[in-house]
């Protein structure tokens, strides 16, 4: 990883984004997953006033996925069995997390752990990977608030790599927990911190290669989110609405972002290695419209970043936790 922070003073020439305000109203016909509306294939969503969760029409996973291997010399594949669903986080077509009110978001929280759950019990399930493309920059089809969740036989190769670290770093320090000891370092120096409560800590963590990266982390050891407490679920509401509201008032813009989960996969095993967490990745650099591209030595060498850790999260400390007032609304 390198850091260079004198190099954001570069000119910039280069693309341009547009970040299409949220949509403005509340109820849009044509949307797929707004109540009452029937989806590609002709299921019809009910008039659902909280949240709804359904199988995606177009799931890259599938059940009946028949097992099978191919191997031909140096190449090898496995047949993948899954599931693909997607969850409504509220019937409002016009909501953000950032917008949305606690109590709302609680009960986005209450079906993710349902979700992982009943997932996690399906016997060729072992990985339930929950995670949300917000805005168009990051590839979202459309801007009803919502989420989706793959869950597959195999731990994909993100987890897998954090659960070899964590599991490295259990064995060499007697049993500790690595995100338990780093979320404690975090607390302790106070500046790559965004924001906190009683039970989790927003941090630009030191390994952060987006500009304005975030992880959302537990105070207390906890291997998935089946094992929050009531109060904790409502704190990871809390700590949502507060990190999206900073990261919406940096730029006055609906934020983009890629946000998920990683926990104890569910292959039935405990997992006392696993620390649940969450990954905020938004692409924005500079400015509304220029985004951070992870191209050239970034893909051939090492990321590298513009702005250091620390001034991210001083940026974002700063930041007021009212909602910006949009005047488009
Ligand atoms: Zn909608
Ligand atoms: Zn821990
Ligand atoms: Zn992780």
């Amino acid at each position: 990883m390198l850091v260079s922070p004198h190099r954001t003073d570069r000119p910039w020439q280069g693309q341009v984004e547009k970040t299409p305000a949220p949509a403005a109203i509340t109820y849009d016909p044509s949307c797929y997953l707004c109540p009452g509306n029937s989806r590609a294939g002709g299921n019809r969503n009910p008039a659902y006033t909280s949240t709804f969760v359904f199988d995606n029409d177009f799931a890259a996973l599938r059940p009946d996925t028949r097992p099978g291997e191919f191997r031909e010399g140096m190449l090898a594949a496995k047949a993948e069995p899954g599931l693909c669903r997607v969850v409504c986080f509220s019937p409002r077509h016009d909501l953000t997390v950032s917008r949305m009110a606690p109590a709302a978001i609680r009960a986005v929280v209450d079906t993710w752990v349902t979700q992982y759950a009943e997932l996690g019990a399906m016997p060729f399930i072992n990985y339930v990977q929950i995670f949300e493309n917000r805005g168009e920059m990051m590839g979202a089809s459309n801007p009803h608030p919502h989420c989706q969740i793959w869950a597959n036989e195999s731990i994909p190769a993100e987890p897998a790599k954090e659960q070899s670290s964590l599991r490295a770093y259990r064995d060499s320090n007697g049993g500790a927990c690595l995100l338990c000891d780093y979320a404690a370092l975090e607390a302790g120096r106070g500046d790559r911190l965004v924001c906190e409560n009683a039970s989790f800590l927003a941090v630009v963590p030191f390994w952060a290669v987006w500009p304005f990266e975030t992880l959302v982390v537990s105070r207390r050891h906890l291997t998935g989110m089946d094992q929050l407490t009531g109060g904790e679920r409502d704190d990871l509401a809390d700590i949502m609405k507060r990190l999206t509201t900073r990261y919406d008032n940096l730029f006055e813009v609906s934020f983009p972002y890629t946000m998920g989960f990683h926990q104890r996969p569910t292959d039935g095993e405990a997992h006392e290695e696993w620390h649940f967490h969450a990954h905020y990745y938004p692409p924005l650099l500079r400015s509304a419209t220029v985004r951070k591209f992870m191209v050239g030595y970034e893909m051939l060498g090492n990321p590298q970043r513009d702005i250091t850790p620390e001034s991210a999260a001083a940026r974002l400390r700063e930041l007021p936790e009212e909602h910006y007032a949009d005047s488009s609304r």
